[in-house]
């Protein structure tokens, strides 16, 4: 199977260099020349398999420049481990007798991005090891909170990489900020900025952007390389829950095989979706795809209207993650509605670079209502939404998920659809502990510890020991730098 270039249909590469690579030369995103399809009998036999069994098959489908040893290798060097709580991996709760939680936060960071994370440095060093000889792989991360910290995890003494996280000193809540400075691994470092979100990602961008710096590391046997949601090794493995949740509930008899399921995710950078989309086009009876917004509703009302708008304002909102007025994996779907129509894509990706909008032709807007529903929910919903399913159900859910319950219930009271449906569920409340309190319980408690001890005693719900443990841990990061000097701190710490 060979990957093409969302800007250029023509240029054809092996998935080990459309993962080394990113991104395209061209600016599109590297997608499958071809899906890949799964029959009724197969989603019937893997689903008396164990997930990494299941992962194992759905990545060779994809990754058919890797060997099945190099497979066997990354799949179980990511989800074998100890390193998710659970042996199920993507874990799903009954929530009634139509609706399943898909709890994919059960990894070592609490959120669902250690799904794809993970997995990500092994698919990372084994395609580099193909095209780029043994070279030393260089993460670089400009974080906003869950992303780093994932990668971080990810990559923690992966042979052959070493990864550098920059996030804004003030733009983290405390917890992320915890987990982050107190990080181990001997590979890793982490280093606070003085100054927002997008002068971290400004930095690294320029940084990575120098040709006198990239030549200084290759004359020193290293490479940059990304681990941000638009590299196709942070999508495939999320096609991989989507199958395997499908074959699961088939499995445990609770659908009948070939029956359809409607999936609800909150989303932001439209990747989590997209993966679900990409397992539909594979054939797995997956009905309405129904994407959940915060206030940050530019994907509500794309689905809604064709018009993809985004200059408006931005909100701040408990659901932080989602906190996305660009939605890079969208151009992903839209090449693929589009016919892989690459002139297109190339046309409404300036506009939306020139103009901050365009508008899709109608026969793309007409298949994008017939799949998917959009809708949004506000941060007084939001906090709504948890404290009412904790009352119905005893089931605590964090502030993104909780965005994707109340869409599905707007989308079944709309419309009547009584297909079973999967809320795919993104982290755990106890990462979102301030505003997941305050929405269950009138006292105020400032100190995050506290305030998990308190959701526990509420909730019975365990404390993932992710988290508890990072109370004794010691802090080895805490230097703080102005954003002028980001290069020398990569520097520094590659010894160059
Ligand atoms: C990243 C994230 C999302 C959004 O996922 P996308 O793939 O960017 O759409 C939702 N919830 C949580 C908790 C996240 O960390």
């Amino acid at each position: 199977m060979l990957y093409k270039s969302t800007r250029n249909s023509d240029l054809k590469v092996e998935s080990a260099q459309a993962i080394t690579q990113g991104i395209s030369k061209d600016g599109g995103l590297f997608v499958p020349d071809k899906l890949p399809k799964i029959d009724l009998d197969t989603i019937n036999n893997i689903g008396k398999l164990s997930y990494v069994e299941r992962a194992k098959y759905v990545l060779s489908l994809f990754l058919t420049d890797f060997s099945e040893d190099e497979i066997n290798y990354c799949a179980e060097s990511a989800y074998t481990d100890k390193k998710f709580a659970t042996d199920n991996i993507a874990e799903l709760a009954k929530l009634s007798d139509n609706t399943y939680m898909l709890e994919l936060w059960h990894g070592p960071t609490c959120a669902f991005k250690d799904m794809a994370l993970q997995i990500l440095p092994f698919l990372l060093t084994t395609s580099a090891k193909k095209v780029a000889g043994d070279k030393k792989i260089v993460i670089l991360v400009a974080t906003s909170g869950d992303t780093g910290k994932a990668a971080l995890e990810g990559f923690k003494d992966v042979e052959g990489t070493q990864i550098l996280v920059f996030y804004p000193v003030d733009g983290v809540s405390s917890m992320q900020k915890r987990q982050m400075t107190t990080q181990e691994g001997d590979n890793v470092s982490v280093c606070a900025i003085e100054g927002n979100f997008d002068d971290a990602q400004t930095g690294v961008k320029a940084i990575f952007t120098d040709e006198a710096f990239a030549k200084s590391l290759e004359n020193n046997g290293m490479m940059f390389s990304s681990a941000n949601s638009i590299n196709w090794g942070r999508l495939l493995p999320q096609i991989v829950y989507y199958v395997s949740t499908y074959a699961k509930l088939v499995a445990d008899g609770e659908l009948t095989l070939g029956e359809k399921l409607n999936f609800v995710v909150p989303t932001g950078n439209f990747g989590n979706i997209l993966a679900a989309y990409y397992a539909k086009k594979m054939g797995v009876p997956i009905g309405k795809l129904i994407c959940a917004s915060n206030s940050n509703k530019v994907l509500t009302d794309f689905i809604n209207t064709g018009i993809y708008q985004k200059n408006r304002d931005f909100y701040t909102t408990i659901s932080p993650s989602m906190d996305i007025l660009i939605s890079s994996n969208l151009e992903r779907l839209l090449y693929d509605l589009s016919g892989c129509d690459d002139k297109k894509i190339n046309e409404w990706f300036s506009l939306l670079n020139s103009k901050g909008t365009y508008e899709v032709d109608d026969k793309v807007k007409t298949t994008l209502g017939d799949l998917f529903y959009g809708g949004y929910c506000t941060d007084e919903d939001t906090k709504k939404t948890i404290k009412e399913i904790f009352e119905k159900y005893s089931y605590l859910c964090d502030t993104h998920t909780a965005v994707a319950v109340k869409v599905a219930k707007e989308y079944t009271q709309k419309t009547g659809d009584k297909t079973k449906m999967v809320i795919v569920s993104t982290a755990s409340p106890y990462k979102f502990s301030e505003s997941v309190l305050s929405a269950i319980s009138n006292e105020v408690i400032s100190d995050e510890y506290e305030q998990v001890s308190k959701i526990n005693e509420l909730s019975g719900l365990e404390i993932p020991n992710a988290l508890a443990n990072l109370k004794d841990k010691q802090v080895r990061f805490s230097k703080v730098i102005d954003k002028s000097q980001m290069q020398s701190a990569v520097s520094e710490m590659l010894g160059i």
